[in-house]
């Protein structure tokens, strides 16, 4: 038996798996497991029923459900409509569908729930920083002059009509700091509509689980830790619940000993400084995801006020001292990796 790693990033599903599918005698659920690459990222479904066949044809419509929903709020595909949304900035409102509009009006509720930590307008900003390709530190007259473009009351949402306005030209929505956690709550439900007893959905670290392996054991998962490449911080079983991890460790360039990355403090437009990682548990996979981002952003001390404030939500905090902090909704369930500390 040995530890199968599912996904190398942020949290790591564990299962004691040593192939790719495996298969039980006809009376034990199947459990069926397939890679693909959707929404930029390794989406990884992992599929269990009551035979191969339906275990299958949960995961093609998982599969599936992510790809119709990346069509829709994808800004890396132009015909999408959240990309139309913002071709058309500045000029006129555009008609979206009740899938994006859930996904815009969502994204304003975490807005508010992490005090702007979380924005889906630092686009603008994110780009001016180019973290992946630049190595470009922006003046601050560069980030001064798009600042304007960031401000979320220039986001006008007209859920009756079905449209989303951006009120000035160069103002950009990205929702990729939810949108993997909203497909995954999506694809999962897709996946019970056609029959599976259970399964997870990964799109890399943001993750939904239903259900329990065959034989009554949780899914098992691996939070990474921040500045260990491939070692494990803790270890956490989950059933009916998401989990999702933001860090600085991804995507990041570093010069004169600083880390510069891609998760913007949209206050100073400057790198948010205060965590390493942020973990998220939550019942679905757009809180897990818009959260882990938002309170990567408020630091750990407002972060971690604000999740003992929501019910059915836990965090594990590494500070920017490498201070590991979790919340007590995850005290007890969190297990550290003690080969680590
Ligand atoms: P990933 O799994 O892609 O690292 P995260 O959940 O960590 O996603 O979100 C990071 C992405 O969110 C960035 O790539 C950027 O596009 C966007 N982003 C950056 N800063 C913020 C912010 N303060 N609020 C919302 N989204 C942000
Ligand atoms: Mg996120």
């Amino acid at each position: 038996m040995r530890y199968h790693l599912l996904v190398m990033t942020g949290v790591i599903l564990l299962l004691f798996t040593s192939g790719c599918t495996t298969t039980r005698p006809d009376s034990v659920p199947v459990v069926v497991k397939r890679t693909q690459m959707q929404m930029g990222t390794l989406v990884t479904i992992t599929s269990v029923a009551s035979d191969r066949q339906r275990a299958q044809d949960a995961a093609t419509a998982g599969f599936q459900e992510v790809r119709r929903l990346e069509d829709l709020i994808s800004t890396w595909i132009v015909t999408s409509e959240l990309s139309r949304v913002n071709a058309a900035a500045g000029k006129e409102a555009t008609a979206v569908s009740v899938d994006t509009m859930t996904v815009l009006e969502s994204s304003l509720e975490m807005a508010r729930l992490t005090e702007g930590g979380f924005n889906i307008l630092v686009g603008p900003a994110v780009e001016a920083w180019n973290v992946v390709d630049g190595q470009q530190i922006p003046s601050d007259a560069v980030l001064q002059a798009v600042r304007p473009l960031t401000d979320l009351r220039s986001l006008h949402l007209n859920a009756p009509a079905g449209t989303a306005y951006l009120a000035k030209a160069g103002m950009r929505v990205d929702v990729g700091g939810i949108g993997k956690g909203f497909a995954a709550d999506r694809a999962v439900a897709a996946m019970q509509k056609a029959g599976a007893t259970a399964g997870v959905v990964a799109l890399a670290g943001d993750i939904r689980t239903f259900g329990r392996l065959p034989g009554g054991m949780k899914f098992p998962f691996g939070i990474r830790h921040p500045r260990q490449e491939e070692a494990v911080l803790a270890f956490i079983d989950l059933q009916d619940e998401a989990i999702s991890t933001a860090g600085d460790y991804e995507r990041y360039f570093e010069r004169d000993g600083v880390r510069y990355h891609h998760i913007l403090d949209p206050l100073s437009l400057l790198p948010a400084r205060d965590c390493q990682s942020v973990t998220v548990v939550a019942r679905d996979g757009l809180t897990a995801d818009g959260l882990d981002t938002g309170i990567f952003v408020m630091g750990r001390e407002r972060g971690l006020a604000l999740i003992e404030r929501l019910p059915g939500v836990g965090a594990v905090i590494v500070d920017r001292d490498g201070k590991i902090w979790v919340s007590s909704y995850l005290k007890g369930r969190v297990r550290m990796n003690n080969g680590i500390e």
